[in-house]
């Protein structure tokens, strides 16, 4: 398309290794995983057993605490809700960032619509962090659940999950972490024995859409949504896709060498672009702690100017954000904002740009070149 692609925190571009395995396994390996009568079925058994153990390394965790999905969201359903279906207490007692992906927020409000849970809103500091004195003084009054993601979608800032979930443990309540954007970015462990599930996405680092996977310390503690032939030890029934499987696992396998210095070589992009931008548009600010954060994340806001006006003389030759990429079919300001009280002033002017492994710095000077133009032409025109 000849486009400067900075949407990685919407999706990423699929890593050509990932890609060239993926489609060997479409063409080669079609079996059924579950025909354990020839050599095709062991095969694709082989296949995902290989990308199971991949991701399990990456994440930390044992190769049976691995559940393939669709994706995050699908992680996410099935836990809150098959826990939900499974748990004793009436109503489940939850912690929850409002700060959280709509996959979260939802479930859990769909959970409280049927009267199957109570939330405790856990506190966030204008920085977009988790207000830890906050934390334990909801979990000294009775949770059963934590929902804490490891990164944020949106403002990219990084939770300090080592810290929550030493308090989860002191509680005796246990950690829900949506860590889909983190995953391959940022070093993750799941050993802590206070975590309880974290829910990862092949195609937030450079694997296939359409794959994630859950990772659970007791199965037996939540109700499956599906029924049918038992696949995924019983959570997640259905034929495995298994050239898609095979390319997240390949995407783990790279990321797990990879990740440090991918990382080290984005934030510096990231963090030269923040310096341009605003050594060349006043009235800027940046969304979000910096100290801890994605590397690539950069999510920003120009006092009175409509994103909307910035985006429509950038779109053919950038690709950005206004806000969430899962909800910018929507117009209004993205809870995230809102959450981390941006001022009026600022909240509709913003932009979020995710800088990903494949940017050149040639693409980043021109975009740093391309949206500071657009930014002070909007300016001229509303001021
Ligand atoms: N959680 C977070 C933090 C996300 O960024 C996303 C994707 O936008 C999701 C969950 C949903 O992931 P998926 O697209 O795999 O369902």
């Amino acid at each position: 398309m000849g486009m400067i692609y900075l949407d990685n925190n919407a999706s990423t571009p699929l890593d050509p290794r990932v890609r060239s395995l993926v489609v060997w396994h479409l063409e080669n390996t079609f079996g059924n995983a579950s025909s354990s009568d020839h050599a095709y079925g062991d095969e694709a058994r082989r296949t995902i057993d290989r990308a199971r153990n991949e991701i399990a390394q990456l994440a930390g965790a044992k190769r049976s605490q691995v559940v393939f999905t669709s994706g995050a969201t699908e992680a996410i359903n099935l836990v809150l809700q098959g826990y939900v279906a499974r748990s004793k207490h009436r109503p489940v007692r939850v912690g929850v960032m409002p700060l959280e992906h709509k996959a979260v927020i939802e479930t859990v409000d769909a959970l409280v619509h049927r009267e199957l849970v109570s939330v405790r809103p856990l506190e966030i500091t204008p920085d977009g962090q988790l207000n830890i004195d906050d934390l334990e003084s909801a979990l000294r009054s009775g949770l059963d659940l934590v929902i804490c993601m490891h990164a944020n979608n949106e403002i990219g800032v990084v939770y300090p999950l080592s810290e929550v979930l030493d308090l989860c443990g002191k509680y005796g309540s246990r950690l829900v972490c949506d860590a889909s954007q983190s995953l391959g970015k940022v070093p993750f462990s799941f050993e802590h024995e206070a975590f309880f599930f974290a829910a990862f996405s092949a195609h937030k680092m450079y694997g296939p859409k359409g794959v994630g996977a859950l990772v659970l310390k007791d199965p037996d503690s939540i109700e499956p949504l599906l029924f049918g032939g038992g696949q995924e030890r019983k959570l997640r029934p259905g034929t495995e896709n298994v050239p898609i499987i095979a390319g997240f696992g390949e995407a783990c396998r790279i990321l797990h060498s990879e990740m440090l210095t991918d990382s080290e070589s984005v934030k510096e992009k990231r963090d030269w672009l923040i310096n341009e931008l605003s050594s060349i548009i006043p009235e800027m600010r940046v969304n979000g702690g910096l100290d801890r954060r994605l590397s690539g994340n950069l999510n920003v806001s120009f006092r009175g100017t409509p994103s909307s006006a910035i985006i429509a003389r950038i779109r053919d030759r950038i690709a950005v954000s206004r806000g969430s990429a899962c909800s910018s079919g929507v117009e209004s300001p993205s809870h995230v904002l809102r959450a981390i009280k941006v001022p009026d002033e600022y909240i509709d002017g913003t932009l979020r740009i995710g800088i990903g492994k494949f940017n050149t710095w040639e693409e980043i000077r021109e975009a740093a070149q391309i949206i500071s133009e657009a930014v002070l032409s909007v300016r001229k025109l509303v001021t």
